[in-house]
């Protein structure tokens, strides 16, 4: 991590003996510019304004002189003596686990309260006083309705993350806990960006703050090889473009897989696992315990593709990785750093691929302003693209194509004429991309799975009249939806059962009764 201050120490700052000692064991030599700057006026009881993105040190800012102060006093049980409010659970797992390590000298009661658990565990927790308390806005608000909780000894308060609050609509839960806390609290307010709203919650719930403001990273590690992939428009054309991508990767050995929205999280992690990728996902819809299970099985080395959206992955503490693809170009340039700054991470040599197709060139022109450089094209810009295909099938040579029985018969079959059991076996890379899904509980799949069951069902009830002009393997014609989510459904199930868009008419697969020779 670049060091602004090398000439300041951690033990310039006023920490206490047990802190240091900690800090020491954590290997970090010197502070970083946000410890730097927030750590002396936060043990001062000075309220503090950071502006500073995850990824610069921050959390160590805050839980450093919260270890310090909290070393006077005791808990007393219901009254938490410090409030850390994070957006989403893994951030505030993330914030525990930074007390555990900083605080490993101190004898100190942490509370995690975040929503997807039971609240028997959090109610022992808080029963017994504690000295922190992490937790998400919804969960805090559940347990003070309870009567579980008192906020009145509260002496800290930690506001982490204020713009991604405000993204996700917490603002409003932020003032109600904050009026449950005494005025004369401390108060340590985060925050990446400082639009106008995050500005003015700033000035409500701040007093004389110190502002220490780091700039977010603009700039994009020297060992990361970033290249630029033209692709048509449509999702299933992105999603063939990726598959290539990520085969032709020789040095692959983890990657992240970024996309703007979760509804494409899912689908793209339904369409890698069907064509055999180890691959998992991270959405904000997922309950907790197949997050945690799903980034455990990442950072274990189980899943070599994870599929995310920025919501999810951001402020993660994912190790390195080898690969960054982003399927989608991200919309706020700053993203497309964070994103890629997850490879190439201490000098280590890392690649990064983003998708673009004609709607994205305007975000494009804002991350290359951003990054002040152009990024290189991988295979040809965008005027260099073959006009788009009509359908999927047709994009392909006919030879290739085969009849739908045929195709059926060669289920899984190749363009190439290679099997999926073939290529295993020939190519070790493709094959490390593998794994058995179901040796991972896979809630993403398993729901996927749900869903298909439920349309199949669906088909099976219907009156059998409605069939019997198309040949067996074909789908039938949609029927009319009866609502929306039906037809949604529906449409998703045609996705699952096919990367590319749904063939017009009989496509190549003419049915048996129109193929009876006629009288000579
Ligand atoms: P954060 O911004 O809090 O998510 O921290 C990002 C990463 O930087 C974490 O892996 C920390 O362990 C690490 N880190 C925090 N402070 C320092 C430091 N002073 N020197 C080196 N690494 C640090």
């Amino acid at each position: 991590m670049e060091t602004v201050f090398p000439l300041t120490t951690f033990s310039d700052l006023g920490l206490s003996q047990k802190v240091l000692s900690a800090v020491t064991d954590a290997g970090y030599t010197n502070p970083t510019p946000i410890q730097a700057g927030a750590i002396p006026p936060a043990l001062k009881h000075r309220d503090i304004l950071g502006i500073a993105q995850t990824g610069t040190g921050k959390t160590a800012s805050f839980v450093l002189p919260m270890l310090t102060l909290l070393e006077k006093g005791r808990a007393r049980a219901r009254m938490p003596r410090t409030l850390i409010l994070e957006p989403t659970r893994e951030l505030a797992a993330q914030v525990a686990e930074n007390f555990e390590k900083y605080g490993k000298n101190h004898k100190l009661n942490i509370a995690l309260l975040i929503g997807g658990v039971s609240f028997d565990e959090q109610d022992r927790k808080l029963e017994r006083g504690a000295d922190v308390l992490i937790c998400t806005p919804g969960r805090l608000l559940d347990h003070c309705e309870r009567g579980k909780l008192l906020m009145t000894g509260v002496e800290i308060l930690v506001i982490d993350e204020a713009d991604r609050m405000l993204d996700m609509g917490f603002i409003p839960d932020i003032e109600r806990i904050a009026k449950l806390i005494p005025f004369t609290r401390q108060t340590l307010f985060f925050s990446a960006t400082m639009p106008p709203e995050i500005q003015k919650l700033a000035d409500r719930f701040l007093q004389n703050p110190e502002r220490i403001e780091v700039a977010p990273p603009s700039s994009t590690a020297k060992t990361v090889t970033q290249r630029i992939v033209a692709t048509h428009d449509k999702d299933y054309e992105k999603r063939a473009v990726l598959r290539d991508l990520i085969r032709a990767q020789t040095d692959l050995k983890n990657a992240i897989i970024f996309c703007n929205r979760k509804l494409d999280v899912a689908d793209l992690f339904r369409s890698l696992s069907r064509h055999g990728f180890s691959v998992g996902a991270l959405h904000g819809d997922m309950d907790q315990s197949s997050r945690t299970k799903m980034l455990a099985g990442f950072k274990d080395n189980q899943i070599t593709l994870l599929v995310a959206s920025d919501v999810a992955a951001r402020g993660l503490d994912i190790p390195d990785v080898s690969h960054v693809f982003n399927f989608d170009v991200p919309i706020h340039a700053e993203d497309y750093v964070h994103r890629i700054g997850r490879t190439g991470r201490a000098g280590r040599s890392g690649a990064a691929f983003t998708l673009v197709n004609r709607r994205d060139t305007k975000y494009l022109d804002a991350i290359e302003k951003l990054i002040g450089q152009k990024i290189e094209w991988l295979n040809g810009d965008l005027t260099e693209l073959p006009p788009p295909a009509e359908s999927y099938e047709s994009a392909r040579p006919k030879r290739e194509r085969g009849g739908r029985r045929e195709r059926d018969r060669d289920r899984g079959r190749r363009s190439d004429g290679a099997r999926p059991d073939a290529e295993k076996a020939e190519s070790p890379k493709a094959d490390s991309h593998r794994h058995d899904m179901k040796s991972l509980d896979n809630p993403v799949l398993d729901e996927t799975n749900a869903k298909a069951d439920t349309v199949k069902a669906e088909r099976k009830a219907q009156p059998r009249g409605q069939n019997t002009a198309r040949s067996a393997n074909r789908p039938a014609p949609a029927p009319a939806p009866a609502n929306d989510d039906h037809r949604d459904r529906r449409n998703r199930y045609r996705r699952d059962q096919d990367d590319g868009p749904t063939p017009v008419g009989f496509g190549d697969d003419i049915p048996a009764f129109m193929l009876i020779a006629g009288k000579a």
